[in-house]
């Protein structure tokens, strides 16, 4: 089954996906942010000004296509993405799926769980935002996050990667994951695969969180796709270290399995970073064009090619989309 390339403004055509960023964020809010009515963030009129902004100069950086990976219970807003990639004329993939325990909205579910199992309620969801649209918007999701915390991957986790397993089977849609510090990601593998999910419908996202080769080299054996997604952000894990472990995995043969992106987040609901003029100071290249603009020359100079550079950021997220294997 093919299920092409869902963007929230309708279907994109293979050859018109482009240079891809694989991991942004026009607008996260953690769950529980609605309490703090003393610091609401910005006005809507203003966060779509800012977003349509910013997409103008992704445009003119040379961008085409951006997936927003944003999970439903973290702030998740498909009718403003849609109306800002209505406004640029850019392309947008929004997501369904649940995000980890210790940040997501878990209340609702772990409530609902005295009463029985919710893998079924939480895959009904996915299914439905994936095929016919989120809510009443007729804005469909074009894929399925899930993610684990630190440590090991919880019952809550688990539940919902058998829920996105499931959605994906049925609906042929592909899925991509948060991890923390580079680690869980084969065993979100090898849950998902378990499960049926081919192993080339998946990117374990930040896989940059970490230097480890052999697990990098592990995921990329298995067949998924490494996520190197969190350039710029030097207070989790210098770009030194992305840059050099990149070059590793491309050397080793990988350079098909590597999408490329920075989760820069560009509106929060409320304010979960009490200083954010600090974060601009701490990680001022945490900025979507960061790659092109710096990384990319780097990489070059670490033994990278342009061409294999042009692989992950345009032939990797079609094949991807398309479903094809690497
Ligand atoms: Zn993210």
């Amino acid at each position: 089954m093919s299920f092409g390339i869902q963007s929230v403004t309708g279907k994109i055509q293979l050859g018109d996906l482009g240079r891809t960023l694989m991991h942004e964020h026009l607008l996260v809010g953690y769950a529980g942010w609605e309490a703090d009515t003393v610091r609401p963030g910005l006005s809507r009129a203003d966060m779509i000004k800012l977003c349509v902004d910013r997409i103008e100069e992704l445009k003119a950086g040379g961008i085409d296509s951006m997936l927003d990976p944003c999970p439903s219970d973290l702030g998740r807003d498909v009718e403003l993405i849609a109306e800002v990639a209505q406004r640029t004329g850019f392309q947008i993939i929004c997501a369904t799926g649940l995000y980890k325990e210790a940040e997501g909205g878990t209340a609702y579910w772990k409530f609902r769980s005295n009463f029985g199992p919710q893998v079924d309620a939480m895959a009904e969801i996915f299914i439905r935002e994936l095929t016919e649209g989120v809510g009443d918007t007729g804005i469909r999701a074009g894929i399925i996050k899930v993610a684990s915390g630190h440590g090991a991957i919880t019952d809550y986790e688990r539940t919902v990667l058998e829920a996105a397993a499931k959605a994906s089977v049925a609906t042929g849609a592909p899925i991509t994951t948060h991890t923390d510090q580079g680690k869980l990601g084969d065993e979100q593998q090898a849950i998902l695969t378990a499960l049926g999910v081919p192993a080339h419908r998946i990117i374990i996202g930040h896989s940059c969180g970490t230097a480890d080769h052999d697990y990098h080299m592990k995921i990329v054996r298995g067949g998924s796709y490494l996520g190197f997604d969190r350039f710029g952000l030097d207070l989790i894990q210098p770009d030194d270290l992305r840059v050099s472990s990149l070059a590793k995995v491309v050397q080793a043969g990988g350079a098909a399995q590597v999408v490329v992106s920075h989760d820069t987040v560009w509106c929060w609901r409320g304010q979960p970073i009490p200083d954010m003029g600090a974060l601009s100071m701490v990680a001022p290249n945490w900025h979507p064009l960061h790659f092109t603009r710096n990384i990319a020359p780097r990489l070059r100079e670490a033994g990278v090619t342009a061409e294999q550079i042009d692989m992950m950021m345009v032939d990797n997220p079609r094949r991807f989309f398309a479903g094809d294997v690497p």
